[in-house]
C-alpha cells in the first residue's frame, strides 16, 4: 500500500533555528525550479511537496509535523541556480562605439547569478560584453537592484539576451534578492 503522507507546517519562524532546538531532527529543504519545496521527513522519509507561496517571504526555517508523528525543523533554502520567471521593467546601459546607451528592457527571468531579459528596438550586446543592469524588484520594499554582468546568450532575432552577474556580495542588493526568489 503506498504510504500517504500529509505534512503539517506547524510553526513558521523567521529566525535561524534557535538552540533549544537542538533535540529537533534539523532538515534542510530547496527550492526547486518549479517553485515547490519538496519536504522530506527524516523519519518515514515521504516527501510532501510545499508550494514557495506558502512559505512568507524571509521566512528561513519551519517547523512541521509529520503524519507519523515526527516533528521537525527544517531550514528553507535557495539553490544558487534557482530562476524565477518575472516580468520586471529593467534599464539595460551599454558603452557603444558611439556612446553609452541606455535602453528599456524587460526582465523574464532572475537568479542570484544572473538575468534573461528582453530587449525592443535596442542595440543587441555581443557576446562577453560587460553592461550594467538596473531594475526594481517588485517586492515590499520596491529593492533597487544594479548589477553588472557579462553576456553569456543572446538571440538577436527576438532581442532576448542573457547575463551573469560579475559583481555577487555588494550588501543588501543581494539579500533582497534572495528574499525575492524565494517568496
Ligand atoms: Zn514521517
Amino acid at each position: 500500500m503506498p504510504s500517504v503522507c500529509f505534512l503539517t507546517l506547524a510553526w513558521i519562524s523567521d529566525k535561524l533555528v534557535p538552540r533549544r532546538h537542538d533535540m529537533v531532527t534539523a532538515t534542510k529543504s530547496f527550492i526547486n525550479r518549479a517553485g515547490f519545496i519538496p519536504i522530506q521527513c527524516p523519519s518515514c522519509n515521504c516527501v510532501k511537496k510545499v508550494p514557495c507561496e506558502r512559505i512568507g517571504q524571509n521566512k528561513r526555517s519551519i517547523k512541521v509535523k509529520c503524519t507519523c508523528g515526527e516533528v521537525f525543523i527544517t531550514e528553507i533554502e535557495l539553490r544558487r541556480n534557482y530562476r524565477k520567471q518575472t516580468k520586471l521593467v529593467g534599464e539595460l546601459k551599454q558603452i557603444l562605439p558611439t556612446g553609452k546607451h541606455v535602453s528599456t528592457c524587460k526582465i523574464k527571468n532572475l537568479s542570484l547569478q544572473g538575468t534573461g531579459f528582453q530587449l525592443f528596438n535596442a542595440p543587441i550586446p555581443s557576446l562577453d560584453d560587460t553592461v550594467l543592469i538596473s531594475f526594481h524588484l517588485d517586492n515590499k520594499k520596491y529593492s533597487y537592484i544594479e548589477k553588472k554582468a557579462k553576456v553569456t546568450y543572446v538571440q538577436k532575432e527576438t532581442g532576448f539576451v542573457g547575463v551573469e552577474f560579475i559583481d555577487y556580495f555588494n550588501g543588501t542588493q543581494d539579500k533582497d534578492m534572495y528574499y525575492f526568489l524565494k517568496a
